[in-house]
């Protein structure tokens, strides 16, 4: 069964000049291999531990842009925030952020007593 089409139109055949078909990219610390120059930058990053994606909520960071929207997901879905460290909690990640730098600042007035007797 064939359908002769006669005219098609073809809208976004000029897109295709983003793939460079005949390049094959091979990876030369594992067998990943593509010909699309944009995966394998990506891929790249799993051996260089580069994270791009970070969290403008909190100091995560994702390697992939797909595991920080999902990140992103949760943050939104969770309205109460819990500080890991106090049991602060907070509605909004961007309180919860501020907040954490408190615990990045340490005062050592009042909680140790110093050398003591001196
Ligand atoms: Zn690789
Ligand atoms: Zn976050
Ligand atoms: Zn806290």
């Amino acid at each position: 069964m064939r359908h002769s089409r006669g005219h098609k139109r073809k809208k976004r055949s000029d897109r295709r000049s983003d793939i460079v078909r005949d390049v094959v990219y091979i990876c030369d610390r594992c067998d990943y291999r593509t010909t699309y120059k944009g995966y394998f930058k990506e891929h790249t990053r799993i051996h260089t531990g580069e994270r791009p994606f970070s969290c403008d909520s909190c100091d995560y960071r994702a390697r992939w842009e797909g595991n920080l929207k999902r990140h992103k997901r949760a943050h939104q879905g969770r309205k109460t925030l819990l500080c890991d460290r106090c049991g602060y909690k907070a509605s909004e990640a961007s309180y919860m952020t501020k907040h954490k730098r408190v615990h990045d600042r340490v005062t050592p007035a009042g909680l140790t007593s110093g050398p003591s007797g001196v």
